[in-house]
């Protein structure tokens, strides 16, 4: 007899990419999840496409890259996709060879330098933008700076919408609790970058190059990487080992296509699609 989950998971025979999220779904802290890499076999094995697409700025691509390689996964830096990576693009196609004030870490910074953007310090001239990500050493004078340069006319944007973050001590601000205070402060809104708006998953399917119709999103956070994947007209699956499970989908109003316990479950579900 075939199970529910089976029955829903039919649109897993459709399935030519996936778009995966980092924390709490390949990783947990500094830990590989159960099943990392039969995982990634498997998606090699059937000629799956992915792009991994985390909402996390502080990282450098090559910073995931060795943490996940380290768990024996053959994982390349174009596989990585994170809202830094994005940020800098928007910002390189709008304002090519243009100014920002940034705040935030290596992650966003070396995205930005490598994309031609020069970052100007203090009020160092005339800001195109004002960039912020997360950032552990945030200050009165990068708030201020950030809100002179606002008010002065560049666009303000943000690369994630999230409050907190998870870490040992418990949950601690993250970007989005900076944006409040800028937007507060200068009454200017954001454009964010970050899932569960549509600029991360249209650079990972374009890296891709594949449709939403064959295209899957795989997270445990259902604002960001289940709605997300919804807006943009991709199938998602919800992993149970993060933030969201089948208790929150019912008091948070998110229906993914498919809910998971853990990767190991998701790749035998999958196996099963494909006979
Ligand atoms: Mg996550």
């Amino acid at each position: 007899m075939r199970s529910p989950q089976a029955q829903s998971a039919s649109f897993l025979k459709d399935m030519h990419a996936i778009m995966i999220d980092i924390d709490g779904t390949l990783l947990r802290g500094n830990l590989a999840l159960p099943g990392l890499v039969d995982f990634f076999n498997f998606l090699n094995e059937h000629d799956i496409q992915f792009q991994t697409a985390s909402n996390n700025a502080t990282k450098t691509l090559s910073a995931y890259q060795q943490k996940i390689s380290a768990f024996g996964v053959n994982l390349s830096i174009n596989n990585i996709l994170t809202c830094s990576t994005v940020t800098a693009l928007y910002v390189q196609e709008k304002y090519p060879g243009g100014k920002v004030y940034m705040i935030g870490q290596s992650g966003l910074e070396e995205a930005l330098t490598q994309a031609g953007i020069q970052i100007i310090s203090g009020m160092n001239g005339k800001a195109d933008a004002v960039v912020v990500g997360g950032d552990y050493s945030l200050t009165y004078e990068k708030l201020k700076y950030a809100s002179l340069h606002i008010q002065h006319g560049a666009e303000f944007i943000g690369t994630n919408p999230d409050l907190l973050y998870p870490t040992d001590e418990g949950l601690v601000p993250e970007c989005g609790m900076t944006l409040v205070a800028l937007e507060t402060a200068t009454q200017v809104k954001p454009v964010i970058m970050g899932k569960p708006n549509h600029f991360m998953f249209d650079l990972g399917m374009k890296k891709m190059g594949v449709q939403p119709i064959e295209t899957t999103m795989l997270g445990d956070r259902l604002e960001t990487d289940i709605q997300g994947g919804k807006n943009t007209g991709m199938k998602t699956i919800l992993v149970e080992t993060g933030v969201d499970n089948q208790a929150s989908v019912v008091t948070k109003g998110i229906q993914p296509d498919l809910v998971v316990r853990d990767l190991p479950e998701l790749v035998a579900i999958w196996k099963e699609q494909l006979g």
